[in-house]
């Protein structure tokens, strides 16, 4: 089955509307240090190509009546993308089925495809933890730098795409520090922002403990992964929120149980205001 009902492990957490989630790729080469997939997926890191994609991707084009999250298990402008072009070829088949997309990215690539999505029912949120591009490499070591994802997000706004930002994951002692900098560097070019706390599964502990001191926090197991104790998660929340207000941006938070008035904890919201 290549699109699913998006299901967050049934988290208490999750105020996702109803959605299909429907990744190009089976793993992801950004290797983000933070990442969960590597909890379910096999060599994970390693992007490869699904068998027959199209052939098989046409067939369950009919189960969604809301819109695709892509991607939610890699990022659809995975290195590989350059030269596959397979998230290409999905975006023309959504476009001509007039299926509705939130694209979710690290990646500039993203800007290659802006022919197409200027001319569908899409929106475009690109992830962006941190402004300093030596912190990047440290944390998302294959994606590309802040800097260009910013460019990206100014040519999706200059061709009438809506766009949101997530700040996601804050992770303390990385860059806690500046997720208001964040929001003022890309405010001129989104509507929404979407932030979400570092929630660590099992596996993702050795890994961060390369570049943070993770021990001296004190994770609360909920569901496959540990949370942040709420006054600190709240307090990150709180100050992005603030500065959403000034910059007249929306906020919303994901999968943390702290209230937000936007229409929307994704930006979903974004394709129907197109
Ligand atoms: S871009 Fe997303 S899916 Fe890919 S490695 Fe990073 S966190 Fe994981």
């Amino acid at each position: 089955m290549l699109i699913s009902e998006f299901d967050p492990w049934k988290s208490k957490l999750c105020t996702c509307p109803k959605k299909y989630s429907f990744s190009p790729y089976t793993g992801c080469s950004h290797a983000c240090i933070y990442c969960y997939i590597t909890s379910y997926i096999p060599n994970a890191f390693h992007a490869r190509l699904k068998k027959d994609l199209i052939k098989r991707l046409k067939k369950e084009l009919h189960k969604v009546d809301t819109y695709i999250s892509m991607s939610n298990s890699s990022d659809p402008y995975t290195p590989e993308e350059k030269k596959f072009q397979m998230t290409r070829k999905c975006l023309k088949l959504f476009k001509e089925y007039g299926i509705k997309v939130l694209i979710i990215t690290k990646s500039d690539m993203v800007v290659r495809d802006v022919d197409l999505i200027e001319n569908m029912r899409a929106t475009v949120s690109i992830t962006i933890t941190t402004l300093d591009k030596e912190k990047a490499k440290k944390i998302e070591k294959f994606a590309p730098p802040p800097s260009k994802r910013i460019d990206a997000l100014k040519t999706l706004n200059e061709h009438g795409i809506l766009n949101s930002v997530r700040i996601d994951p804050i992770i303390p002692s990385i860059n806690d520090e500046e997720i208001e900098e964040i929001v003022y560097a890309v405010s001129p070019y989104v509507k929404h922002i979407i932030s979400s706390t570092l929630k660590p599964r099992q596996d993702s502990f050795k890994r961060l403990r390369e570049v943070m001191d993770i021990d001296k926090y004190k994770w609360i197991k909920y569901g496959n992964s540990f949370y942040l104790p709420k006054n600190i998660r709240f307090s990150f929340l709180e100050r992005i929120e603030k500065v959403c207000k000034k910059n007249n941006l929306t906020f919303s938070a994901c999968r943390e149980g702290y209230p937000f008035k936007a229409e929307s904890c994704d930006g979903s919201h974004l394709i129907n205001l197109k």
